[in-house]
């Protein structure tokens, strides 16, 4: 059954089928274009943030001269660290998320994390 409905991609109205969104092919290939685009700019993103958090754990630990310490997330967000990640998970234990961050596993504790050397 054809309806009158407006292009999600640009609003012009159309007849189609109740599942059509877009009133052409060339409305739908710049809509899935878009879709790409966005999601390849966050895959950049989330890899920049992966990147700097790596480089500020490997250098905080580096600086302490430690190969294990127990550390407040407020300390490391002060350094620019993103708490938020995203992180490459390791594994789950209790509820507690283990994290791969640079050369040291990271245990996600509620305020501090547990950084372990990975080597
Ligand atoms: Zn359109």
């Amino acid at each position: 059954m054809a309806s009158v409905k407006s292009c999600k991609q640009c609003g012009k109205e159309f007849e189609g089928r109740k599942n059509k969104i877009f009133c052409s092919l060339k409305c739908k290939s710049i809509a899935n274009n878009e879709k790409d685009l966005l999601l390849r700019k966050t895959t950049r993103r989330d890899y920049a943030v992966m990147e700097r958090n790596a480089r500020i754990i490997n250098s905080y630990m580096k600086s302490i001269n430690m190969d294990r310490v127990s550390v407040l997330k407020s300390a490391l967000i002060d350094q620019g660290f993103d708490i938020h990640g995203p992180f490459k998970l390791h594994f789950e234990t209790e509820n507690q998320p283990l994290y791969h961050v640079g050369d040291y596993w990271l245990k996600d504790l509620s305020k501090s994390y547990i950084i372990t050397n990975a080597h």
